[in-house]
């Protein structure tokens, strides 16, 4: 049994209010490739649970912020999360009807506002793997630190939003180049 795991008989006359705070190692191993700044990042798990006969309907927010390392400057980037987490867990004799495999569960979740399904045990809900899907998704596949962040010169490694380095830009001397000049 972890915090976010419950029992099905303690869902069986009321709904299961869930307010907490995500435990760090829960974001760190959550995102461990991608080397998240877990000092600067928290999330917090708003959600209820309701048991519908043998399905549990999990609905709820994941909301805050994650720092990872900008992808071209490698400081510290912000992202701002508000996921919508709506999940439907089924017994374990039934299919997930939203995949033809848990494994490829992620790509599905691309459809925004969709259902997504998940197994509970008979005895238990654990929202633990839902919610460690979420926070993966929570994160876009390009990070800056800003939009206009100018990253690290590819040849000496300064950091170009401090300053220009002394490094000459590459690419540029083309024979075009010097044709426009000739014209010119
Ligand atoms: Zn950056
Ligand atoms: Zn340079």
């Amino acid at each position: 049994m972890t915090e976010l795991s419950f029992r099905l008989k303690d869902l069986e006359n009321k709904d299961k209010h869930i307010d907490c705070v995500l435990a760090a190692d829960m974001i760190s191993d959550a995102l461990s490739d991608l080397d998240a700044d877990v000092d600067h990042s928290s999330l917090h798990l708003t959600a209820e649970l309701s048991k519908h006969n043998v399905t549990v309907l999990c609905n709820g927010t994941l909301t805050g912020k994650l720092s990872v390392p900008c992808q071209r400057c490698l400081g510290p980037a912000r992202v701002d999360v508000d996921q919508r987490i709506h999940t439907v867990f089924v017994p374990p004799s039934s299919s997930l009807s939203s995949s033809d495999g848990e494994d490829s569960g992620q790509e599905q979740d691309d459809d925004v506002d969709d259902v997504d399904y998940a197994h509970h045990d008979g005895e238990t809900i654990d929202l633990l793997p839902i919610v460690r899907e979420y926070i993966i998704l929570a994160v876009p596949i390009t990070v800056y630190c800003n939009e206009d962040c100018r990253g690290l010169c590819p040849l000496c490694g300064a950091d170009r939003n401090q300053g220009d380095c002394s490094c000459q830009p590459v690419g540029k001397l083309s024979p075009l180049s010097a044709l426009r000049d000739v014209k010119l």
